[in-house]
């Protein structure tokens, strides 16, 4: 990492608010496996434009999403939120379900929580547009409660349709309640967290973290966060380095 780079780092993680520490090998000049991993990570690789066909299919899954009134959410919404990024992203991120200021601006992660997870993108370098950010359900939850199983099940369709256009490399759940209902289970988000999951027919690699809301209420939580988000990065040069079937990390059809 060039010095820029370091103090850029400095400053994303002072954004986060976590307090840094500087590893004793840092200080001697020398560098780890891991950040030679993490260099690596960082160098995306090239995004195909998508084609006239998979922008047609976006579009008519995008119109579906609009026109949806498979359960009871429809009557409540003031609008969709079909979700948002790059149509040829590497990395899926996943939230719960649309709060009052996504509801109100038909867009993911543009509250409180969002401003958090923009910053944790940053500190990964991989900022909000070069991802595709969507939720396990397309419309709010009056009063934000948690998504019923009817509602996912109604839902999870219109993902599983966005990841197949995507294709993304790997996917990450932020919060319990996203990484149980795509995973199916109870299991506790601690230990959902640090492992490689497998999401969907397509098997896509899927990790965990918390979600940027509880982050908000619990600080002391940002460096268990920060190291996911390391992991997330090592995970992605890895699958770059040996993709997985299906997994292009960028749509061709
Ligand atoms: N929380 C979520 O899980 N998703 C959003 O889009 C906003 C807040």
């Amino acid at each position: 990492m060039t010095s820029s780079a370091g103090a850029q780092r400095a400053q994303y993680l002072e954004a986060l608010g976590i307090e840094q520490w500087r590893p004793r090998r840092a200080l001697g000049g020398g560098r780890s496996a891991t950040a030679d991993a993490l260099t690596r990570a960082d160098r995306a690789a090239p995004m195909a434009a998508p084609s006239t066909a998979a922008t047609e299919e976006w579009d008519r899954l995008a119109a579906e999403v609009r026109a949806c009134v498979q359960c009871g959410l429809h009557a409540s919404r003031t609008q969709t939120v079909f979700g948002v990024g790059n149509r040829a992203a590497e990395l899926l991120v996943v939230g719960e379900a649309p709060g009052a200021d996504e509801d109100r601006q038909g867009e993911p992660f543009v509250g409180r929580a969002g401003q958090l997870l923009n910053a944790m993108l940053r500190a990964m370098r991989l900022p909000r547009e070069t991802v595709f950010i969507a939720n396990v359900l397309k419309c709010r939850p009056p009063g934000n409660r948690d998504p019923g199983p009817e509602e996912v099940r109604c839902c999870l369709p219109f993902l599983h349709r966005q990841i197949g256009l995507l294709r993304p490399r790997l996917m990450l759940a932020v919060g319990r309640i996203a990484a149980q209902n795509l995973l199916a289970t109870e299991t506790p988000i601690g230990k959902l967290r640090g492992g490689v999951h497998r999401f969907g027919p397509q098997a896509v690699p899927l990790m965990v973290t918390y979600h940027p809301a509880y982050l908000l209420r619990s600080p002391g939580e940002k460096r268990k966060a920060w190291s996911d988000l390391r992991a997330v990065r090592a995970q992605l040069a890895q699958l770059r380095a040996a993709p997985g079937p299906g997994a292009g990390g960028a749509a061709t059809a």
